[in-house]
């Protein structure tokens, strides 16, 4: 692909119903996006189902090669596809945002195709020889949220693609133009129909996660549309692997440095300006560094610049949509309505275009406050006093969402007693929110089941089958 307008032009349907996607930062249009209906979806999951078996047959090898050709094709059109993720999603190019994504996904695919995984030999004693093996599941169905678009498809296709399946991947309507573009060059070295973008609503995604030719549904987004996909999932017995919402806590132990944690804090709280499921989004510290800790986050937020993703200088950008705009202003303003401290922000200026909200540190506020007990997913953090750690991991235990955690400390065997004691489904020590492509990653609690990333992601992507002679 040689430039973002031809890359976008790639896109763009001849025919058919389109939408016209709004920059969040600007408010002005990005692109078309076709609006694709359950028919199309019948066409793709056909493709996908006729393309499905050559493509198992090739084994592994060859189709970890052909995954590493697309880590390259994303590498070579890398600063396109950045570009458009940033008008389309509102993230800037630069800091941990569209760069850093598009980044994320040559990674991600690249594991996926060297990760070995061999049949295990279970008993060999003689008489008895035990293999576990995993075969393809068939047409896997992924659909995915506005947040990190294009990362999260390739967490949900790339194992899928390497143990043998075909993928049909319905993306948010938020953020649909990211996904048909990564789709776009990821095909410059897939088989044809392998791999289809379904750009269409919620009807799409019902049908898609209740369609008796899918074998398993990779869905990451709120905890309420998973529940809908087990119910759509039931009649067919689907495999289901749910990343959901999360209300992650992080606890500050009193042995640690304000001063080293702030920015570690920060980028925890507010990488993607909070839209992430697994940001840091209630922060317990102990009252006898209380006021530092708050006193150094907001002298490290403070400096963040934001703005149009596109201005090289911005860290931090819009809201994707309206909708999350409100929901964060609306907890914001409940917050300081019932008595807490507003150390930075909670003021968005009504003129500005876009949906802008500033970075936000909320101090002196209590655990059961809608701020901290509900997720917000945004760039506001609030932080709650704590004398005790046992109360500390009592109130960060009391949600029934646990995706991660983290527990800042300057003393490594005293943080990993506390992380053991949190529910949640990866705990961090002095970080937040740092995946891995290495490292499982999945939910404790209703933040979903099954696990994505490293061996334990491939297994999933595959149905087990024992062998036993
Ligand atoms: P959402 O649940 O509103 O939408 C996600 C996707 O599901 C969209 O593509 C949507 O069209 C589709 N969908 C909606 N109704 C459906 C139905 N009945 N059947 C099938 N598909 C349907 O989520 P969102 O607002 O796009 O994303 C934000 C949420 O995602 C937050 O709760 C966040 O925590 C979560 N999230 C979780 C992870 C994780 O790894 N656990 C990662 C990112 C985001």
């Amino acid at each position: 692909m040689e430039t973002y307008d031809a890359l976008l032009a790639s896109i763009t349907p001849d025919t058919g119903e389109t939408r016209t996607i709004l920059d969040p930062a600007t408010g002005e249009p990005v692109g078309e996006a076709p609006v694709h209906s359950v028919e199309d979806l019948e066409a793709a999951i056909a493709a996908a189902a006729a393309a499905q078996p050559a493509w198992a047959a090739l084994g592994h090898d060859a189709r970890s090669a052909a995954l590493l050709k697309a880590a390259d094709a994303v590498e070579r059109s890398a600063e396109e596809l950045a570009r458009l993720l940033s008008r389309e999603q509102g993230k800037p190019l630069n800091g941990p945002n569209a760069r850093f994504e598009v980044g994320a996904c040559a990674a991600w695919l690249r594991v996926a195709a060297g990760t070995p995984l061999e049949a295990e030999v279970v008993v060999d004693d003689g008489e008895t020889r035990a293999e576990l093996h995993y075969r393809p599941i068939g047409v896997v169905g992924a659909i995915g949220p506005w947040n990190w678009p294009m990362m999260i498809t390739v967490w949900q296709i790339a194992p899928a693609l390497r143990m043998g399946n075909a993928v049909v991947v319905k993306p948010s309507e938020y953020t649909p133009l990211s996904v048909l573009a990564l789709a776009k060059v990821l095909n410059e070295e897939l088989p044809e129909g392998l791999l289809t973008v379904v750009s269409g609503g919620r009807d799409v995604g019902a049908r898609l996660a209740g369609h008796p030719a899918i074998g398993k549904v990779m869905f990451t987004g709120s905890t309420a549309t998973g529940k809908a996909i087990i119910r759509s999932s039931s009649d067919t017995v689907k495999r289901l692997t749910l990343e959901l919402g999360g209300n992650d806590a992080g606890i500050v132990l009193p042995d640690a440095d304000p001063k080293a944690i702030a920015e570690g804090l920060f980028w925890g709280a507010f990488i993607n300006t909070g839209q992430t499921c697994a940001a840091l989004k209630r922060l317990y510290v102990h009252d006898s560094l209380y006021e530092a800790v708050c006193e150094e986050l907001t002298s490290v937020a403070a400096a963040m610049p934001m703005g149009n993703g596109l201005d090289e200088n911005n860290v931090l950008g819009p809201l994707q949509n309206r909708q999350q705009y409100e929901i964060v202003a609306r907890l914001v303003d409940a917050a300081r309505n019932s008595g807490a401290r507003i150390l930075l922000g909670g003021n968005p200026d009504p003129d500005q275009p876009g949906h802008f909200y500033p970075a936000t540190l909320v101090a002196e506020i209590d655990n059961n406050n809608p701020l901290v007990a509900e997720e917000q997913f945004g760039p506001a953090l609030p932080i709650i006093r704590y004398s005790d750690v046992d109360e500390a991991v009592t109130m960060a235990n009391a949600l029934d969402v646990g995706l991660g955690a983290s527990v800042w400390s300057s003393d490594p065997a005293r943080a990993r007693e506390i992380a053991a004691r949190l529910e949640a489904g990866t705990v961090w020590i002095n970080k937040h929110g740092a995946v891995d492509p290495r490292v499982p990653f999945g939910g404790a609690k209703q933040s979903g089941y099954g696990l994505e990333f490293g061996v334990e992601g491939l297994k999933a992507l595959g149905v087990p089958q024992v062998i036993n002679g």
